[in-house]
């Protein structure tokens, strides 16, 4: 039972018990401070490598003996089990937290941290070879390079690459530019990798004098944009590729490309926007006269690197006119009319412009003079109350039921025709009612559209109900919104009972699903 190899993990403990421990109660006595358990693990780190290096080639045999003893195959000492478990857990915590660690100078300068030696060795081989390879002739590295020991964090701990980008950086400059890499990062982000600052530098001017005109006071780059040395990147992006990467947007894809049964309003929902908002992104574009396959702009663009500049421009400016109301109690509550047209007046304004990428961000007024005054405009509000029958300005569906032609061009059998409206199939008989309040100004039997009823509301905007079974009004009837106005069939060129309903404005058939 006595073996003398027992003996090993008892004096262990004890030289833990009478040198570490009093040290340790001193620190935690008035709580410890992450300075002094550096201190200690400092001060004691040659103690602590040496108690490493004998749990490491012991361990196998310790864990042996361990096991056998929780196991009950063996006798094991419970004082010394118990001290053998404490200075491996310690020990262990530390070696996990905590590592021997070499503080590196070169040239006298701090440049990091290794835990080993070799790993400063092999940065030096390494850049040196690839400097060969690139140079043509031997580059060899021979800065004063010194160690200091020490015991440090294994997180703070730098690697290989840290010591490769510190000497490709500190490579003698002049002829071996070509050694040189920088890496890119804009606003904090990471574009890519270049060899030539120079070539760099030329894309970002043209990038920059793409937005300077000759009033252009300043521009400059809204993000930061940092160069990092780095050591021989496999990735260099070549000036086109990082022009892309500089310039490509990074909102995602900023169009869209129209499908059947879409609509401006459906499209401007689905990318969380306003009808108005949409049509700023796309001021060419007819809302009414959407065909399939047509590519709008749903989304700004916003390039990676964005120029911001100011401009101070001196332009003329209208001065809008001042309004003078008066009661009328002639017109309908809610509508006006305009009595006297005012004339506007004109300024000259000197303004600082600030945009970005060319869209206006702010504009701040240096010199405003009033050339000419504005005039009033006088202007009746309506006080009469308004009946049943008034246009609301807005339309409900006639009626319910499913889609089954939509507005636009169409196939059939092969060949394009025009639809003027859209169909909404459901069954024969079922109500169908005003879009909006106004006057029938048609209801009677006609050609393609069967018995058909239009509607003119008060702004001169028509709808028309077609293949109805039955016209439940008559030409010159005022009707309300929402009020049954024939029943639905499959009167004239139809397949099946539906509702052909139809939207009109100045004459021209729109597409309806804009205005439900
Ligand atoms: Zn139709």
């Amino acid at each position: 039972m006595e073996h003398p190899k027992h003996l090993r993990p008892v004096r262990a403990w004890e030289t833990f018990r009478q040198l570490i421990l009093p040290k340790l109660k001193r620190f935690t006595a008035h709580g410890p401070k992450r300075q002094d358990v550096s201190r200690f693990l400092r001060e004691n780190s040659v103690w602590l490598r040496g108690k490493y290096e004998w749990l490491r080639v012991n361990s196998r045999r310790l864990f042996l003996r361990c096991h056998e003893a929780v196991a009950g195959r063996r006798y094991a000492a419970p004082v010394s089990f118990l001290s053998v478990s404490g200075a491996v857990g310690l020990v262990l915590i530390c070696t996990t937290l905590y590592s021997v660690s070499y503080a590196v100078y070169v040239d006298g300068e701090n440049v990091g941290t290794v835990a080993d030696r070799d790993t400063v060795a092999a940065a030096i081989s390494s850049v040196e070879q690839s400097s060969r390879s690139l140079l043509g002739y031997d580059y060899t590295i021979d800065n004063a390079i010194s160690y200091r020991l020490g015991v440090s964090r294994r997180t703070e701990l730098d690697d290989k690459g840290v010591f490769e980008d510190y000497f490709s950086s500190h490579l003698d400059s002049g002829e071996d530019e070509g050694l040189r890499q920088y890496s890119v990062v804009v606003g904090g982000q990471f574009v890519g990798v270049i060899d030539s600052k120079s070539a760099f530098n030329a894309i970002l001017q043209d990038i920059r004098s793409a937005y300077v005109t000759e009033n252009t006071v300043s521009a400059e780059f809204v993000e930061e944009i940092e160069l990092n040395p780095v050591f021989a990147s496999a990735q260099v992006a070549d000036p086109e590729e990082m022009r892309r990467l500089l310039t490509e947007s990074t909102s995602g894809e900023t169009t869209y490309t129209i499908v059947k049964g879409d609509t401006f309003g459906g499209i401007a929902y689905r990318n969380d926007m306003s009808v108005s908002e949409l049509k700023a992104l796309n001021p060419d574009v007819n809302i009414n006269k959407l065909s399939i396959g047509q590519v709008i702009n749903v989304r700004e663009l916003i390039p990676r690197l964005s120029v911001r500049t100011t401009e101070r421009a001196t332009y003329l400016e209208a001065i809008e006119c001042p309004v003078v109301t008066q009661d009328d109690a002639s017109i309908y509550v809610g509508s006006s009319k305009i009595l006297v047209k005012g004339v506007e007046g004109q300024a000259e304004v000197t303004a600082d412009i600030v945009r970005v990428n060319g869209v206006e961000k702010n504009r701040t007024v240096l010199e405003y003079t009033t050339l000419s005054e504005p005039t009033t405009t006088i202007k009746a509000v309506g006080t009469k109350p308004k009946p049943k029958t008034a246009s609301n300005g807005y339309y409900i569906w006639p009626t319910r039921g499913k889609i089954t032609s939509y507005f636009g061009y169409r196939k059939i059998f092969g060949s394009r025709s025009y639809h003027s409206g859209i169909d909404i199939a459901g069954s024969y008989g079922s109500s169908i009612k005003a879009a909006d309040g106004g006057k029938v100004t048609f209801a009677g039997y006609k050609g393609a559209y069967g018995y058909l009823v239009i509607i003119t509301h008060d702004n001169g905007s028509q709808t028309y109900y077609g293949h109805n079974s039955s016209n439940l009004v008559s030409v010159g009837q005022r009707v309300y919104q929402g009020q049954v106005i024939a029943k639905m069939g499959s009167t004239g060129r139809s397949t099946g009972n539906h509702c052909h309903f139809e939207v009109r404005i100045r004459g021209s058939a729109v597409n309806p699903l804009n205005y439900l």
